[in-house]
């Protein structure tokens, strides 16, 4: 018998819903606490009771803010869970808008659901609402990065930096049985920052490296097939918008609307001024762009070079005239009568929900537009959809015919691709025990074991939903 397990709730097979149960012989532990995104039958197991027993919980640890590492906390706190939720402070900060926003866009489009009778459940029911968000960010608390802390007996956790957004940190855990001796080691990584440098990066290049042995490693996959494109975004970018924008389009960019938002006005805003572009209007439709943009320029030591030097150059985004953020949904609704030529950031990033799919409704059918794809697309979402050529799609039970022109960049990816998980491996002192491998879709997972196994030989196992394994 062994006293120590983990075992697979969500990522699992799959990109969103990461949450991960790691039992000791003294406690239980969730690290991250995602909602499922995506497909209908992922998606639907956001509403089944959670595969655990909240009640025996010690603590939960975030990795990051990402929704689909967080946006479950408000349902495990209705299902029962009052302990504490650990995460590095820029995470913490970031929770504080993220959280409420998502309850609110799941207020606004349950509302709107049932108004237009578009709903197949009666009435449509928000996920969780802005005050049960609220509510479950009393839970919250923030920790030092780098700095061990004693998160229940015989378990204690290091929050290292990850360099994928802004406070992303790996879980490190270092067990001790309760007759002493040592347990074994566990480090989750969460999501992998990038590596190699590139233009479209907002943090500081490359995750930490592990110098101390590991026992066991669940490493995250989602681009564990694919190698990023190595070439400057901004010139592509300009080639890409300029002539959109100079015949009076409209460009939609799905977006998160933390970092890569922000990323991307900044970038966008150096293209107009230094002549690149056209200087148009953006609009940030978001109800909590302003906030996010606060919390950005607060970290200023998390980025690299370049969005330093963009930020000192060009000043607080709330300064630039040109520039407007939307945080009602009648300050949304008015954009809508707008004319091109224009650009609309608005998300969710995958648009798999959220304020952009009114855009992407009423800017689709016109072929003078063009729609942006700037990050992960998960396979079930309307920006997969869009992105791989579907025509039509369905919005809100609407048909709506895709004549705008799509595009999508790959620069802007906060993962590291196969190769530079490869390198960040190399930097560990001896081969974990087992790598576990979570966060891909089951191509790029097993695509990821097979090179760990063929170049560093490395005994590596793709995660399975629910699955338990016994760490010896
Ligand atoms: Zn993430």
């Amino acid at each position: 018998m062994s006293a120590y397990t983990l075992q697979f709730l969500g990522a699992a097979g799959s990109v969103t819903g990461s949450k991960h149960l790691l039992t000791t012989p003294q406690g239980a532990y969730l690290i991250d606490c995602g909602m499922f995104q995506g497909e209908r039958q992922l998606r639907e197991r956001n509403w089944q009771p959670p595969p655990l027993d909240v009640k025996t919980l010690q603590a939960v640890v975030l990795t990051h803010a990402h929704l689909d590492h967080s946006g479950y906390l408000p349902r495990l706190e209705h299902e029962g869970y009052q302990g504490p939720i650990y995460a590095s402070q820029g995470t913490a900060e970031l929770l504080g808008v993220l959280l409420p926003d998502a309850g609110r866009l799941q207020e606004e489009e349950a509302h709107y659901r049932n108004r237009k009778q578009l709903t197949r459940h009666q009435p449509a029911l928000p996920f969780y609402t802005e005050a049960e968000a609220r509510a479950v960010l009393q839970q919250v608390r923030p920790l030092a990065m780098e700095t061990p802390f004693a998160l229940g007996p015989g378990a204690e956790l290091r929050l290292r930096r990850a360099a994928h957004i802004l406070g992303s940190c790996f879980a490190d855990f270092k067990l001790t049985p309760p007759d002493g001796g040592a347990g074994p080691r566990i480090l989750f990584t969460g999501d992998l920052g990038r590596i190699r440098q590139s233009s479209a990066q907002t943090m500081v290049a490359g995750p930490e490296t592990v110098s101390e042995a590991v026992d066991y490693l669940v490493l995250e996959s989602t681009y564990g097939d694919r190698q990023h494109p190595d070439v400057d975004i901004g010139p592509d970018l300009a080639r890409t918008l300029a002539p959109v924008l100079g015949a009076g389009g409209v460009v939609v960019i799905p977006a998160f609307a933390i970092e890569r938002t922000q990323k991307l006005l900044f970038l966008l805003k150096h293209l107009m001024e230094t002549g690149a572009m056209p200087r148009v209007p953006m609009h940030v439709d978001s109800p909590m762009a302003i906030e996010a943009i606060e919390i950005f320029l607060r970290h200023g030591d998390e980025f690299n070079e370049e969005t330093r030097e963009l930020i000192g150059r060009y000043g607080p985004p709330q300064s630039w005239d040109h520039v407007f953020f939307d945080k009602t949904a009648a300050q949304s609704q008015a954009v809508n009568g707008q004319a091109g030529p224009l650009i609309i950031i608005s998300s969710s990033g995958m648009a798999a929900g959220g304020r952009v799919m009114h855009h992407l409704a009423l800017r689709l059918p016109d072929p003078k537009n063009l729609v942006v794809f700037v990050g992960y697309q998960a396979p079930g979402t309307l920006g997969n959809l869009i992105k791989s050529g579907h025509n039509p799609v369905t919005i809100f039970k609407q048909s709506v015919p895709v004549r705008a022109k799509i595009a999508a960049f790959e620069q802007f990816s906060d993962h590291a691709d196969a190769g530079e998980i490869i390198a960040w491996l190399r930097g560990f002192p001896r081969p974990p025990r087992r790598i576990f491998l979570v966060h891909g879709e089951p191509e790029s997972a097993a695509a990821l074991a097979h090179r760990i196994e063929a170049e560093l030989h490395w005994p590596t196992q793709v995660a399975k939903w629910l699955e338990e394994v016994t760490l010896g």
